[in-house]
């Protein structure tokens, strides 16, 4: 765990919504706020597409979300929910068929607005099929699809639009008594998003989805994102995120991390924190953090680590992180152990060093754990 201790200008009170079950993985409520992700696959390409899940299920994905676009996509759906290691969410458009089938395919959710399914017969029957087989429902509103019944009533995409589009989704639920739904009111524009979100929050109780839809680039997206989704995370709104990157999935889970971890919302992971460097640094730090970067990838437990690049702010830094590193002395540089000093190192040895030590901490963080949680 890192050393920052809680402090109530530190804490964040979460909006406390209806909790709902994705397969394992709870929503809402007091549980920890999940990330998600999205395939870019062809569905039907099985083998390719749960490759993807699987990568971000490494990342730290909680639930992975699949598009279903045509029948071929929900046959594959069976064998790609079966050999997930995480739930699944079927995106769907429109197409009754294909949720019923993607529900039945063993899907813990289906991404559909039952204002888009059509006749009344149906909505219940996806509604039943959700419910045969313990299916979730995710409401996705979008300013860029709103109905035009609300496009006329409001003449453009508004927080009041996507709130009222989103009621009248859950109007319908409800009046068939279905209450396992999350709903998302998501626009590209952060200021529209982030207060249609605030009215959603009051409105109801159902637990809400976070995004910043068609957010952009790695950079671009990751900043946006954090700006929108967190933003609204520490207003105590979201109880589950995806942030919509044009990349890699497996880099959307690592931003929506990111955006938890800087909140301190959840812990996954170890956690840098580097300088921008200066004609001070004691070693080269940029490519240091680069390369620690990549070694520790496969460490799961929380563990905060500082590598500073010199005694202006390293020895600071050392006494909030678990470990640390500071450089500065010809070629060598100071290791800090939970805030004091240890120990010297030679720069050409750090990396080395440094992810033995990581590596070390977090046996023991999670030999602890296991002897206090005991046998399952
Ligand atoms: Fe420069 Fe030292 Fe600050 Fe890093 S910690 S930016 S090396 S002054």
């Amino acid at each position: 765990m890192t050393n920052h201790p809680l402090r109530p200008w530190r804490q964040i009170e979460r909006r406390k919504s209806r909790e709902i079950r994705l397969g394992d993985v709870r929503v809402g409520g007091d549980a920890p706020i999940s990330v998600q992700s999205m395939t870019n696959t062809d569905t039907s390409d099985v083998a390719a597409t749960l490759a993807q899940i699987n990568a971000c299920a490494e990342a730290g994905a909680d639930l992975m979300r699949v598009s279903c676009p045509d029948e071929a996509a929900t046959r594959a759906l069976k064998e790609i929910c079966r050999e997930s290691p995480v739930p699944i969410i079927a995106d769907i458009h429109f197409h009754y068929r294909r949720a019923i089938e993607a529900a039945e395919a063993g899907a813990a959710c289906l991404r559909i607005n039952p204002g888009n399914i059509g006749s009344a017969t149906r909505v219940r029957e996806v509604i039943k099929a959700a419910r045969d087989h313990g299916c979730a429902i995710r409401i996705g509103v979008n300013a860029g699809s709103l109905e035009r019944h609300l496009l006329d009533k409001y003449g453009e995409p508004c927080p009041e639009a996507m709130i009222e589009s989103g009621l009248e989704h859950i109007r319908i639920l409800q009046d068939n008594d279905f209450l396992d739904f999350k709903i998302s009111v998501k626009a590209s524009d952060v200021f529209l998003s982030a207060a249609a979100y605030q009215g959603l929050a009051e409105a109801t109780d159902a637990p809400i989805h976070l995004g910043i839809t068609e957010a952009g680039g790695p950079v671009s997206g990751s900043i946006k994102s954090a700006i929108g989704i967190g933003n609204l995370l520490w207003a105590g709104i979201g109880d589950t995120l995806r942030v919509s990157l044009s990349a890699d999935p497996v880099e959307e889970v690592r931003a929506g991390f990111e955006i938890l971890k800087a909140l301190g919302l959840r812990h996954r992971g170890v956690s840098i924190i580097s300088c921008p460097t200066c004609a001070r640094q004691g070693f080269d730090v940029i490519a240091t953090v680069a390369r620690l970067e990549e070694r520790l990838a496969h460490i799961h437990t929380p563990i905060s680590l500082s590598i500073i690049g010199c005694v202006v702010n390293g020895p600071g830094e050392a006494l909030m992180t678990d470990l640390g590193f500071t450089g500065g002395g010809a070629g060598t540089g100071m290791v800090y152990v939970a805030g004091r000093q240890d120990h010297r190192i030679d720069n050409d040895r750090l990396i080395d060093h440094i992810v033995e030590l990581v590596e070390r901490r977090a046996a023991e963080i999670e030999s602890a754990k296991a002897h206090k949680d005991g046998p399952e």
